[in-house]
């Protein structure tokens, strides 16, 4: 699916800035953080139609938060599972700490953790640390 069929698909209006970010997002092989996005679109949108389309996007389950090291937010693309207010996705994410990429292992499941009593979970979030496969060759 291109980046309008997308937009389409969730019924969202097509805007040149939010094919051209989403398109960013299809490309990309890691999670982008919104300074990541600034970069790559070289001065074609301002921070705050970025920030915008980044909240569209994730309110209407095109992609999901990555919570990286620190305080930085990282966005990946969502898989075709997901909707708007629901987010059906509980993978592992991985940063290297060689090349700084942090990956959606989508096929590697959070695994279902006990809670004590009275606990409800509302959403997981696994970071694992360590080598990717690239830079491990
Ligand atoms: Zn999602
Ligand atoms: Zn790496
Ligand atoms: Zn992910």
């Amino acid at each position: 699916m291109n980046s309008k069929a997308l937009l389409s698909h969730y019924k969202l209006r097509v805007t040149n800035s939010r094919c051209t970010i989403l398109e960013i997002f299809m490309d990309a092989e890691a999670a982008l953080s919104e300074y990541n996005i600034e970069k790559q679109l070289e001065g074609q949108c301002d921070r705050v139609t970025i920030y915008r389309t980044l909240k569209t996007f994730l309110d209407n389950g095109i992609v999901h938060k990555v919570l990286d090291e620190g305080n930085i937010v990282k966005y990946a693309v969502c898989g075709t599972n997901c909707e708007p207010a629901l987010h059906n996705h509980e993978h592992v994410h991985f940063k290297c700490q060689t090349c700084g990429d942090t990956i959606c292992l989508d096929n590697i499941p959070i695994q279902n953790i006990k809670l004590p009593n009275g606990y409800t979970k509302k959403e997981a979030n696994l970071l694992i640390l360590g080598t990717c496969g690239k830079c491990n060759n």
